[in-house]
């Protein structure tokens, strides 16, 4: 957020003019008209795990490819070795593929540009950053950390921004040499330039940073031997033949500065694309340590990839409508890049359960999927009712199919059929004959007339018919009056004294299982 609003602050927004909306509606145009090869990639550092914001980003990229036929590359951007979290590589990966996006290259699937993991192309980065030192673009910082510390303590109690003083830009070559020869540890830096020129964004439009006056020359090689972001951002970018550059709008502050590198190398840039945040409904930041919003935990609690991607994608901005349910060949037909504004997105996490409700509908409607769902829910019933499920009728497919139909509008999750309140589909009540004594003396008389009633409808029960039914039927009885009967029905049906109504649950139960619980009473 800082940083969002930082770069908000220095970075001017071009008047736009006549001819600034004339170009940029060329921009977009040959955006949609998209000439060359198409190459996007998503480029995350696994300092942590996929979140959100990440997928969104990626999300945005994999459709980006596959409406102008290009490819989507995942680069790991793993140059920063202290903040590396082990088994985040494998799992952003991972989740990509889970969440219905995977790349077309990555370090998994390989490619014609690898390897598409940064810690594996330190050459590169070396004979780039030497290609800058040779044309005078580079030089060594010999600076201790120390020094940078006391840099940044005096700026700060002075009121500045702490930036570097560039005073290794000054070294003479004799100097150089000399702090190589007594191994001095020291970095590369880039030499900033002023005069950058304004970078035409696709979605901020114009804008000019002229980053030279206000921050000190980067670090491009540590004093490790890596590379540091920007360095390696730029020269993968160039050798992956990436076509367009669409990323957080974090990354908008630091585009000037690759600018100036893509200059200094003679190379052509990208075109750049820099996505609005992701913000909480509130306008607060989406935090990295909100735990709840990693993929692998939305996953693990029966969040669907289809409502993942349908909710960071509704609450933003870049297509042609905006409505719930839509799946990915729909989100890819409706994108219109020229329709991203630069607005902030602001996720309501509390309208999750309705996106996952309608894709789950669609999962249900879906025989394939279907079977799969089932498969789920027959191994998280035996979980979680083992001790209970004593007839094993209600696990077969057939039943449970039947239930996730009857059931698809209501829930918005899987796990919802294993809460309490959906419990009597599962678990056939015992009954006692004390139970039924306090309600009827008939209670043979009124199973047998509901039975009746349930072989002649067969399975075609509606909530609707059957609640005309049982108030005709209840003037067969002979002592029982209508609530009694259903009370009886519900104890016989559930085991319940309470609950959902009783139609409801004959209707989801269906004929046979009637059948089986009203046997009881005979
Ligand atoms: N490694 C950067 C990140 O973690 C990539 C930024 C970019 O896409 O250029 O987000």
């Amino acid at each position: 957020m800082l940083l969002a609003r930082r770069s908000c602050r220095c970075l001017t927004a071009v008047t736009p003019g006549r001819a600034e909306l004339q170009l940029k509606a060329a921009v977009i145009r040959c955006c949609s008209t998209v000439q060359g090869e198409v190459r996007v990639r998503f480029a995350p550092s696994p300092t942590g795990f996929l979140h959100l914001g990440g997928l969104r980003t990626a999300l945005y990229n994999y459709i980006f490819a596959k409406k102008y036929g290009g490819s989507f590359i995942l680069r790991l951007e793993d140059t920063d070795r202290t903040r590396l979290v082990p088994g985040a590589a494998e799992s952003i990966e991972d989740m990509l593929e889970w969440a219905g996006v995977p790349p077309d290259e990555s370090p998994r699937r390989g490619g014609p540009v690898g390897p598409y993991l940064q810690s594996q192309r330190l050459d590169l980065y070396h004979q780039t950053a030497q290609q800058l030192m040779d044309a005078g673009h580079a030089y060594y910082c010999f600076c201790s950390s120390q020094r940078l510390e006391l840099l940044k303590k005096e700026a700060l109690r002075t009121g500045q921004t702490p930036r570097y003083d560039n005073r290794c830009r000054h070294l003479q070559a004799e100097q150089v040499q000399e702090k190589l020869a007594q191994g001095i540890p020291h970095a590369v830096r880039f030499r900033l330039e002023s005069g950058v020129e304004p970078l035409q964004d696709l979605v901020f439009g114009w804008t000019h940073h002229d980053v030279a006056k206000v921050e000190g020359d980067p670090v491009v090689i540590k004093a490790d031997g890596f590379p540091t972001y920007h360095l390696a951002n730029i020269v993968d970018d160039h050798y992956m033949r990436i076509s367009h550059v669409l990323r957080g709008s974090e990354w908008l502050i630091s585009t000037s500065k690759h600018l100036l590198m893509y200059r200094a190398l003679g190379w052509t840039p990208p075109t750049f694309g820099h996505l609005p945040l992701l913000m909480n409904k509130d306008g607060s930041k989406l935090s990295k340590r909100q735990g709840d919003l990693f993929i692998q935990s939305l996953k693990r609690d029966g969040v669907l990839p289809e409502a993942l991607l349908d909710i960071t994608t509704n609450c933003g901005s870049g297509f042609i409508t905006n409505r719930i349910g839509r799946k990915i060949d729909e989100l890819i037909s409706e994108f219109d890049p020229s329709k991203i504004i630069n607005h902030s997105a602001l996720l309501d996490m509390e309208k999750l359960p309705e996106f996952n409700r309608i894709h789950l509908q669609h999962h249900i409607e879906d025989e394939e999927k279907c079977c799969l769902l089932i498969k789920k829910l027959q191994e998280q019933l035996q979980q979680v009712y083992i001790a209970e499920i004593q007839d094993k009728e209600v696990l077969q497919e057939d039943y449970i199919r039947r239930v996730l139909h009857l059931r698809k509008r209501h829930i918005s999750f899987l796990k919802d059929l294993l809460s309490p309140a959906y419990a009597y589909l599962w678990v056939r009540p015992s009954l006692s004959s004390q139970q039924v004594a306090a309600l009827t003396t008939e209670p043979q008389h009124i199973a047998s007339l509901v039975l009746k009633l349930i072989s002649e409808r067969g399975e075609e029960l509606t909530v609707d018919s059957l609640s005309q039914d049982l108030k005709t039927l209840a003037k067969q009885a002979k002592s029982t009056k209508y609530r009694e009967v259903m009370k009886l029905l519900r104890l016989a049906l559930s085991g319940l004294q309470q609950g959902p109504s009783v139609v409801e649950m004959m209707v989801s139960l269906g004929a046979a299982e009637i059948s089986h619980r009203l046997q009881k009473l005979l």
